[in-house]
């Protein structure tokens, strides 16, 4: 981690530098798995937080026991979607946000997605997830004419935020994923 001048390329991809920055959040090793699973835990947080606020009696009394279903709601008038591809007319390579919650009612599609970022690139991430969902909220809309949203949970590895969001719980598993993917690899 001390940059000492004599081997400061990361251990895991030897490509960059082995700075904090680089291991929290930009090692293309731990992009494969790590990154993942920190990304899908704070997901999986949102999902519990909106069935609880839509008053669902839930199996799980915490979130971090709790695996969400691929689709739940089915035949009522919100369905909410979790990792699931967008099966759209046009190829669309961002097709898949965290969470889509579908109102059937309202005519409305609710694209839900988090990303965890260096805490120097929050702004720049949310910029990138925006335009990254541009294309599939277009061909929602076109599709089904349907009015679509996309919200997006920006979080720096180390806590900064984007936003202005209920988001004390969910830092707080950044940072405790985080905390994981340092443990892995510096010991
Ligand atoms: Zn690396």
């Amino acid at each position: 981690m001390l940059n000492t001048g004599t081997d400061s390329k990361c251990r895991l991809c030897q490509q960059f530098d082995e700075t904090i920055d680089h291991t929290i959040s930009a090692c293309p090793i731990l992009a494969k798995e790590q990154y993942i699973k920190r990304h899908d835990g704070v997901c999986a947080q949102i999902h519990f937080n909106i069935r609880k606020e839509t008053g669902v009696q839930l199996d799980k009394k915490h979130w971090y026991e709790y695996f969400p279903k691929s689709v739940t709601g089915q035949g009522g008038n919100v369905t909410i979607l979790w990792n699931q591809q967008v099966q759209t007319d046009r190829i669309i390579s961002n097709n898949k946000p965290g969470i889509i919650i579908r109102d059937n009612e309202k005519r409305t599609y609710m694209l839900i997605d988090a990303a965890i970022s260096g805490d120097r690139n929050v702004i720049k991430k949310e910029a990138e997830k925006i335009l990254k969902y541009k294309d599939l909220t277009i061909e929602i809309q076109h599709m089904w004419n349907v009015k679509t949203k996309v919200i997006l949970v920006i979080i720096g590895a180390t806590g900064t935020i984007s936003g202005n969001h209920e988001v004390k719980e969910l830092q707080k598993t950044a940072i405790l994923g985080t905390a994981h993917i340092l443990r892995k690899v510096l010991t």
